[in-house]
């Protein structure tokens, strides 16, 4: 396995928070922090927010993202945004199967499927989400879960498609409740998710697979976590609405 065949990358989730006039004003606080990163830096946010986020982030890397999109490319889905729509306004980056969508809005690996499909054929790199619940670790079936997220996500999509997806590691237990996974188990995890996609597709295409964990990672213990072999940068909640604290795991994530 060799890191060095991946850039890290990342990427924060802002969920439901900011205003365009605060998205504008956080990452012109991120803009100057991350300048020298020596690996892709993402922020994904609301989708009222993507406009002012694009223009914020003009003069720098830094790269925009959605939170989901829908598997249509149109239609009567009162309320929802398509893959072609984020694609339309400039976006290139998209989350897709966050457990916050699988626990309070219905998503299901099937409806993962279809909007990674979307998202592919709109041209988007996907950060796809995958993770165990805390249930799920406890009785010993955390990969069983994540295997069938996994294979079921990846249906059909090609070894060069592929090369369109990060898979985040995101246990449902660390998100947001300030209990991270320590290294080793994140690394134990982004390992077997690698020697699934190598048994999908080919080591090739594994070891060129970027594999985050994300759950509570944060200024403190970014280190750690992004030391090890296997995990290619993070997905990042909470800390990544305040700059210094996100400039602090991108500068972790450059090392
Ligand atoms: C997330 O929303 O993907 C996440 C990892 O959140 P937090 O960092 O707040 O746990």
């Amino acid at each position: 396995m060799n890191k060095s065949l991946r850039k890290a990358v990342i990427a924060g989730n802002w969920k439901m928070n900011k205003t365009p006039a605060e998205t504008t004003e956080l990452i012109n606080s991120i803009k100057p922090l991350v300048k020298d990163a020596d690996c892709d830096v993402v922020v994904c946010v609301p989708y009222v927010d993507l406009f002012a986020a694009l223009d914020a982030v003009k003069g720098s890397d830094i790269k925009v993202g959605a939170e989901n999109c829908h598997w249509a490319n149109s239609g009567a889905f009162t309320g929802e945004i398509s893959a072609d729509m984020l694609k339309a306004i400039g976006v290139p980056y998209v989350i897709i199967g966050h457990s916050e969508r699988r626990q309070y809005f219905g998503e299901t690996d099937n409806t993962v499927h279809d909007r990674v499909r979307a998202a592919l054929d709109a041209g988007l790199t996907i950060i796809l989400c995958v993770g165990e619940r805390l249930e799920e670790r406890e009785s010993n079936i955390t990969m069983e879960i994540i295997g069938a997220q996994v294979k079921i996500a990846l249906a059909g999509v090609s070894a060069e498609e592929l090369s369109n997806i990060i898979i985040a590691y995101e246990p449902v237990w660390a998100i947001g409740t300030g209990r991270t996974a320590t290294a080793d188990q994140a690394e134990e995890v982004n390992g077997k998710i690698r020697e699934l996609i190598a048994s999908l597709y080919s080591q090739e295409d594994a070891d060129k697979t970027v594999v985050q964990y994300g759950g509570s990672m944060n200024a403190k213990n970014a280190a750690e976590l992004l030391s090890k072999p296997d995990v290619d940068g993070g997905l990042i909640g909470g800390a990544s609405l305040k700059a210094p604290d996100f400039a602090a795991i991108v500068e972790a994530a450059s090392k």
